[in-house]
């Protein structure tokens, strides 16, 4: 039950907090403005770009832009997706917002690290003009956020190869692990 209004839950914490349709929401998105604001991503005014998509991710990331659009005197602007991962920023644009979240980076450090390249990767909430506001979110988390809000997007099937079955693995073991190697890599940084 979810404590707060003896409601049926949709989400469960691992420290086994659960939480209703709307709990979680409003979790969600106080979530989004406490990371936006720790890590200082946007300031008044800004015009903030992010890349439309298909992906869970985006449909997010968009759905919560738009979210802090009405809290906050700044301006969202649609951008094409081109061929490269990140577009070129043009020059009206002060911020690029990505979907980045917890699973992404977290895999991309671990795979960063058994290759020992560390210091190539450019993966900090803040990154010159990249700032990726879902940074501590899981996908679960993501992905229930974007049917609760009834998001259209398409499932894409995750390229699984032998290093991400085994990071799959031990975030089946150790549910946090992403999480802490991602505050890990923030402190190495
Ligand atoms: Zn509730």
């Amino acid at each position: 039950m979810c404590k707060i209004c003896e409601t049926k839950p949709v989400y469960e914490f691992t420290n086994k907090r659960r939480v209703c349709k709307n709990c979680f929401i409003r979790w969600f998105q106080k979530k989004v403005l406490y990371t936006i604001k720790k890590f200082s991503m946007i300031k008044r005014a800004d015009v903030i770009g992010y890349v439309s998509g298909e992906c869970f991710r985006d449909e997010v990331l968009e759905d919560v832009l738009k979210y802090y659009d009405n809290k906050a005197p700044i301006e969202i602007i649609k951008l094409k997706r081109s061929h490269s991962n990140i577009p070129i920023i043009p020059k009206s644009v002060d911020k690029l917002a990505i979907s980045n979240n917890l699973d992404v980076v977290g895999e991309k450090v671990i795979i960063t690290l058994l290759d020992n390249k560390i210091s190539n990767l450019k993966l900090k909430p803040v990154e010159d003009k990249i700032i990726r506001p879902l940074y501590l979110f899981l996908d679960k988390e993501l992905l229930l956020y974007a049917k609760l809000k009834k998001l259209k997007f398409k499932v894409f099937k995750k390229n699984k190869n032998k290093l991400s079955s085994f990071i799959d693995d031990l975030e089946k073991k150790h549910p946090e692990i992403k999480r802490a190697i991602v505050n890990s890599y923030l402190k190495l940084v």
